[in-house]
């Protein structure tokens, strides 16, 4: 049965814009041995912004915004957003047909008829087509372009990260957390930067959802050493993640419906330190009730 005085711990988490979903989990936050976080748009801001174009095989530039921002006029993801906000003009619905999201890779479409594809290096190469460009030194998300079945060039998009998220890894670790990890679907380039920034435990880059899902159950350990996880995410792919760790946390109000139902925990604002908070009203809780 449940401490009666673990309601009176939800009450007080929630006003600070932390919603527990069941007392139960006021156990679990207490003694969890590792977070996992989501990158695009927990760690980071998931704000993108275009700043190059680089066409390749004679496309000219503009062109290529011009396609992929058609391409993408369909998508919610943030990356989809800020091509189609760099692009800048009207851009004629119409245009588009046969349109599919690819979760993890990107987009397929027709625009004006010609095949049109818009996304990672998975995408394409899964496509046979090969990309010419690469440079070493990109940081940001490169966004790589193909009509009809020719490579058209690259729009790399730069994401900021958040402020916050050094002041939570550094609080998680003080309160004892043995591990903060990160998961992305991003490359591990960018991977790389954003972990060595913020000073984590490990990362795991170029996941697909059910990848993330998986390398989860792997942080969860075995039955003789059963680590307690927990998972953030901004929602946007990740509800099955959040669904799979012993503490599921949906960060920031903009997160899809799918995850915040899949969440036990849910966290107002866009703020990961809000993690280390939970923890500590959890053991708070906990303490003045025994
Ligand atoms: P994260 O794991 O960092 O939250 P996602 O799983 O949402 O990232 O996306 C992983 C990768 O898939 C992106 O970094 C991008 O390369 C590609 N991608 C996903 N959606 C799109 C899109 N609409 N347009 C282009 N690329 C996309
Ligand atoms: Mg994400």
């Amino acid at each position: 049965s449940i401490p009666l005085g673990y309601f009176g711990g939800i009450g007080g988490a929630s006003r600070r814009g932390i919603l527990i979903k069941g007392a139960n989990f006021i156990e679990t936050l207490a003694n969890l041995d590792i977070v996992v976080f989501d990158k695009t748009g927990t760690l980071t801001k998931g704000v993108f912004k275009v700043n190059d174009v680089k066409p390749a095989n004679n496309f000219a530039a503009q062109e290529v915004l011009r396609m992929a921002a058609y391409a993408e006029t369909y998508s919610n993801h943030p990356i989809a957003k800020s091509i189609v906000e760099a692009y800048g003009d009207t851009i004629e619905k119409s245009l588009v047909t046969d349109y599919k999201e690819i979760v993890g890779h990107g987009i397929m479409a027709k625009v004006e008829g010609k095949q049109v594809l818009a996304g990672n290096e998975k995408l394409l190469k899964s496509r046979g087509i090969e990309i010419k460009i690469n440079e070493d030194g990109l940081v940001g998300t490169v966004v790589h372009i193909a009509v009809n079945g020719i490579y058209a060039g690259r729009i790399t998009i730069s994401d900021e990260i958040r402020l916050d998220s050094a002041k939570a890894v550094k609080e998680l670790r003080n309160l004892g957390v043995k591990r903060v990890v990160m998961l992305t679907g991003d490359t591990k380039e960018t991977a790389k930067y954003v972990s060595e920034a913020l000073n984590l435990d490990e990362y795991y880059a170029e996941l697909l959802p059910q990848e993330k899902v998986e390398k989860l159950e792997e942080l969860k350990g075995d039955d003789r050493t059963r680590y307690k996880v927990a998972f953030v995410g901004d929602g946007i792919n990740d509800a099955p993640v959040i669904a799979c760790a012993d503490v599921g946390i949906a960060m920031g109000g903009l997160g899809s419906d799918a995850a915040i139902e899949a969440a036990d925990v849910v966290i107002m604002e866009d703020m990961p330190s809000k993690i280390a908070e939970a923890i500590r009203i959890a053991r708070y809780t906990k303490n003045i009730i025994v």
